[in-house]
């Protein structure tokens, strides 16, 4: 008769290591104490808006795999995706969370980059040209990723974008009109011709979603992208096809 209350003492902590367990691996708390709990089961899960392409500036996938999975020494970094330079692809943050690849920065009106996006880091070492087969399988995940997720197919953008005074990549030997060639990203259509008079380039590139903090940046950005060439000084060239692009976005395209 002494032994009962201890077995049950275990057998209370046992429940109770059983509950921390669980604690540990659920997501965090759905419910706002200021809020009484009324749960609805009409909900799901909250989806990303739009795919930030990097290229990795590192030597291999193995340094790359890393990189995305360690506190390194610039801090803990993260990737949705990683292709290898031979195509293979690699999952390391469900689409579902949050990886930390895009930091500061804003394209139109969002500024928490991370919670809005998907990140696809490309191995590749900032300098070299990016492998055929490492397309054809980013092209293959971004049709999986804009159909399943319901990401529309022009909100692919670069990390230099987004953050055009703090990052370079995915630089420009990317090659955007390929993707463009495949439905993906937003890209000049048709016959370009000269911007009626009065047309502003900058309010053209704010449009489109580029920051303005720094103009000379954001050329930068803008040329790395859309011309594949540097240059911080906007030409009639690159109103034309600015001009293009607000179009197709004031038709809704
Ligand atoms: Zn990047």
């Amino acid at each position: 008769m002494r032994a009962f209350p201890i077995l049950r003492l275990l057998r209370a902590a046992s429940v109770l290591l059983a509950l921390a367990l669980l604690a540990a691996c659920a997501p965090l708390p759905p419910r706002n104490p200021l809020a009484t709990w009324v749960p609805s089961p009409n909900h799901d899960i909250r989806r990303p808006v739009l795919i930030v392409l990097h290229f990795t500036d590192q030597q291999s996938v193995r340094q790359s795999l890393e990189t995305l999975r360690t506190a390194n020494s610039g801090g803990p970094v993260s990737a949705h995706y990683l292709i290898g330079a031979d195509g293979h692809l690699y999952q390391l943050v469900s689409d579902q969370l949050r990886a930390w690849h895009a930091g500061g920065g804003r394209w139109g009106t969002i500024t928490d980059l991370n919670s809005a996006s998907i990140g696809i880091e490309l191995d590749n070492d900032g300098h070299s040209p990016f492998a055929q087969a490492q397309i054809d399988s980013l092209l293959r995940l971004l049709a999986d990723l804009t159909e399943r997720l319901q990401i529309p197919r022009e909100q692919i953008i670069g990390h230099q974008d987004l953050a055009p005074a703090r990052k370079n990549d995915p630089g420009p030997l990317f090659p955007w009109q390929r993707l463009a060639a495949a439905g993906f990203g937003r890209w000049p259509q048709g016959v370009l011709v000269d911007p009626p008079a009065g047309f502003d380039p900058w309010m053209a590139l704010a449009v489109v979603g580029y920051p303005l903090d720094d103009r000379a940046a954001t050329v930068r950005a803008f040329h790395n992208h859309y011309r594949g060439l540097g240059g911080d000084e906007l030409d009639p060239q690159d109103s034309r096809i600015l001009w293009n692009l607000v179009q197709q976005i004031e038709s809704g395209g």
